[in-house]
This record gives structure tokens, sequence and C-alpha cells, in this order.
């Protein structure tokens, strides 16, 4: 028997409620063929027949909302009511791209100089891989394959390992839609079966979304394979505050952005860059937050492996001279509880200044000048999203437009929607998914021309 990998370890007990064996090898050639031979057929629909059958899509993850989301819960750890809303802009993501995608994927006529008739065709390049992870297990697959079924692709689909019964929610929700066999399939592939499905000539490209590391192999096999790919990476975002009239109101939002989804998102800020006039207030009011909170008012980290790697860096920080005003304790038992932590004094031999710190651990630097927030933000690999705020729009907006990142905000932590590209530059990644350019990735921009 396969050796069973995906399990479904609920991180607030550390039960394990189901494993999954990896597929075998002889399952991943059928769902090659499959994806393949559903793509000859599925790139014959009209646009709009795709489109129909995303809005269904959506409709189910409406439908199924409840069921979702407490499935997310009992496998990653979020709260509940965040993971209805993961689903409800799942929902979301579903009914723009049905709504939007017919008039994004139109031909564009092109003036030729000579009066001939030109034309780019926007059409879809065949089978696709998506590798995703845990931390959105609905979401970061909905970016990806939403946009990519109305345009005509067709996928399979890895998911993190820790999420597999997220995985087959979504199958299901492919499936009784109504949408023909092959176009998305769920796999429980290896790390060696996703090498032999990038290899493979019928799979036109690879979507990542995930760590640094998982990225750099994913792009090294698409590269050596002559694959087109998207990586969504990881992040380290400053977040600015320049100045603010109401000092505890700006610091509560900051704490509350920092903790959503247990501070496990890849565009959170991470790094949180204060004027030293509103230094000490801010600082106060994130230590009253975190220090407020009791065991039970905090979800788990998504495993214990996580909480480990994420205290081996806060431990490291506070053991050369880092100061941890609140929080940074990991609880009794087996769950994956660490308490939401503030962290001050982090310098750059410190390994907390270079690497994602993915949980609820709020770092704070004091600046004394725009020049230096501005420094300080871009002092970074990453290059995901930022923001900048002050009650002065011009001068937050004159600092943003000088940041390196893919997704510059001012006077809000992140403008997000179906509508609005995310994606990243730097160590964070390329390509976009979301709103038009979402769904201008894995497309063939076929020039037809008519003498
Ligand atoms: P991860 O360990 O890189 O896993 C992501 C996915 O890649 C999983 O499905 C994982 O499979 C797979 N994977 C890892 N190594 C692989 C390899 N050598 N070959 C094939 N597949 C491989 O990331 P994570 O820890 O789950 O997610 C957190 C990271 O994602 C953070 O850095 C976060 O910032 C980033 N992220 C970025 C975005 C964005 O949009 N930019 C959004 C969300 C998260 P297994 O589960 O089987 O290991």
């Amino acid at each position: 028997a396969a050796q069973p990998a995906y399990a479904s370890t609920n991180p607030a007990t550390g039960e394990v409620a189901a494993t999954f064996d990896f597929a075998t090898d002889a399952a991943i050639g059928e769902a090659l063929a499959a994806g393949h031979g559903a793509f000859l057929d599925w790139r014959t629909l009209t646009v709009q027949e795709r489109a129909a059958l995303a809005k269904r899509i959506g409709g189910l993850f409406a439908e199924r909302c409840d069921e979702l989301a407490r499935i997310a819960v009992e496998e990653m750890g979020k709260p509940l009511g965040e993971a209805v809303e993961e689903v409800e802009f799942c929902q979301a993501i579903f009914d723009y791209y049905a709504e939007h995608g017919p008039d994004l994927a139109a031909d564009q006529p092109i003036t030729s100089f000579s009066g001939d008739q030109a034309v780019v065709e926007k059409r879809p390049i065949g089978l696709l891989l998506g590798v995703m992870p845990w931390n959105f297990p609905y979401y970061q697959v909905a970016r990806f394959a939403a946009p990519n079924m109305v345009l005509g692709n067709t996928m399979l689909l890895k998911h993190a390992e820790s999420v597999p019964r997220c995985a087959e929610a979504i199958q299901r929700l492919f499936d009784d839609a109504g949408v023909p066999a092959g176009v998305y399939q769920n796999v429980f592939a290896t790390f060696g079966q996703v090498e032999q499905i990038i290899a493979d000539p019928r799979v036109q490209g690879v979507s990542l979304t995930g760590s640094e590391r998982a990225g750099s192999r994913i792009a090294a096999l698409a590269g050596q394979h002559l694959k087109k790919c998207v990586l969504e990476l990881g992040g380290s975002d400053p977040y600015v505050v320049l100045d603010a009239d109401d000092v505890a109101a700006a610091a509560t939002q900051a704490w509350e952005t920092r903790i959503y989804n247990t501070g496990q998102a890849c565009n959170s800020n991470k790094r949180m860059i204060v004027m030293d006039d509103v230094y000490e207030p801010f600082v106060a009011r994130l230590t009253e937050l975190a220090g407020g909170l009791n065991p039970g008012d905090y979800s788990p980290l998504s495993s214990r492996t996580a909480l480990d790697r994420l205290k081996e860096v806060v431990d490291d920080a506070v053991a050369q001279g880092a100061t941890l005003h609140a929080g940074g304790v990991v609880g009794d038992g087996p769950g994956a509880y660490y308490s939401p932590a503030v962290l001050t004094g982090v310098t750059p031999q410190m390994r907390a200044y270079r690497e994602e710190l993915f949980g609820p651990v709020a770092v704070v630097y004091k600046v004394s000048s725009d020049e230096e927030a501005l420094e300080l933000a871009n002092d970074t690999d990453y290059g995901l999203g930022g923001a900048v705020f002050s009650s002065d729009v011009d001068r937050a907006t004159k600092v943003a437009a000088r940041l390196d990142v893919g997704m510059a905000n001012v006077n809000t932590p992140a403008g997000e929607g179906a509508e609005i590209p995310f994606g990243g530059v730097k160590r964070s990644g390329f390509g976009r998914e979301l709103g038009p350019l979402g769904m201008d990735e894995f497309v063939n921009k076929r020039m037809f021309y008519v003498k």
C-alpha cells in the first residue's frame, strides 16, 4: 500500500481525523490523459457556456458555506467567521469571472497599417497544474481555477498535504456543478509526481502559491521543461504609520490586520514602521491588545511545525536583545496555540529582520523621517504588498508611490476584491491573479491575420 501522506489533522487538538494515500503513478497518468482529453472538448464550448458553469460553482460555495467553513476550521484552525468570509470571497471570485470572463476573453481587433484584418484572440493553452497552500485553502484555488476554467483551460490541482478534505470538497463543487469530467481534477500527488506532471508534454503551465522554497523548485522544473509559470510567494509587507490623529485606533487596525488568519497571510503587515512621535502610544496599545488575550480568545496556528518555526525566529530575536512586550507563549497540550505577540527592537542581524514571520507577531520599528521609513520598508527581499497611513493623503501617497511592491495601499491595509489584481515583485514572485490580469496569464494571445 502507498504511504499515507495527506493527513487531516485538527491543529486545535492534534488529532488526525483522516489520512489519504498518495496517488499512484498510474492514477497520475490517467489524470493527465483525462485532463488533456477534456481540454479538447472544453475549448470548443463558448466562453458563455463555461461562464455559466463557473456561476453555478459560485452558487454552490454559497449553498455549502457552513460545511466548507467548518472543514477549513478543522483542518487548518482559522476562526470560523474568517472561514465563512473566505468562502464568501470564493463565491465573489467565481461570480466575477462568470460575469466578466466573456468580455475579458473577447477578441481585440488591431488596426493594421495595411488595412488588412488583424485580431488578437484570447485562446486557452491547455492542461495546467496548480500547486496550492493551506492558509486560505479555498481562496487560493479559486483565484487560479475560476479564470482558467472560464478561459477554457483544464486543471490538475495538487493541494497542501494538510488540507485534503478541503481539496476533496472543492472537487465536489466542480462535479456537482456539472463541470465535465477531467476539467478540474484534484490529485494527491507526491513531489516526484509534480515533477512528472510538469514534464508531461500535455501540460502547458503551472501556478504555485506558497513559500520561496517551493516556488524556486517549481520555477526550476518549469524552466527545465519550458512551461509558463506563475508564482505567488511569501511577503514581509511594510505597514508605515507616518502620523495618526487617533493613535489607539490606528494601532487597533494594525493589530486586527496582523492577527487575521492567525497571522498566516502572505500579505499580512509583518513589519509595522511607525514614526517616533506616535511610536510609544502605538506599541502601548498593541501590548494592551495582546496582553488582554486569554487562551480561548485566539485560534491555533495551522500545525505544531508552523508554531515551532515561528517560535524559533522570535526566540532568536529575543536572545539577541529584542523585546517581547506580550504574548509568545506556547499553550499547554497538543494544540498549536501560540499567544499573539508584540516584538520590538529587531535589528538586521536577527532572523526576524529578513525572514517572513508566518504567525501572529506584530513587529514594530521606530523611524524618524519619511525617508527613513521608506528605506526600511524597501529593505527586504520580498515585494508583495505595502501600506502607508497618514492624515495627509498626499504625504502618504508620495511614500507609497516609492514602495517596491506589487500592491501599494494608502490609508487602508489592503485594497482587495475579486476585481483587484494580486501579486508581487522581487522574491514574492511574478504574475498576477484576480481581476482582469488574473485571466491574462495562461492564455494564447493568438494573432489572427486575414489578407
Ligand atoms: P509551501 O510549503 O511552499 O507549500 C505550498 C504548496 O507547495 C503545497 O501544496 C506544498 O505541498 C507544495 N510544495 C512544497 N514543496 C514542493 C516541492 N518541492 N515540489 C512540489 N510541491 C511542493 O508553503 P506553505 O507553508 O503551505 O504556505 C505558506 C507560504 O505561502 C508563505 O510563504 C506565504 O507567504 C505564501 N503565500 C503566498 C501567497 C501569495 O499570494 N503571494 C498567498 C498565500 C500564501 P505539501 O503540502 O505537500 O508540502
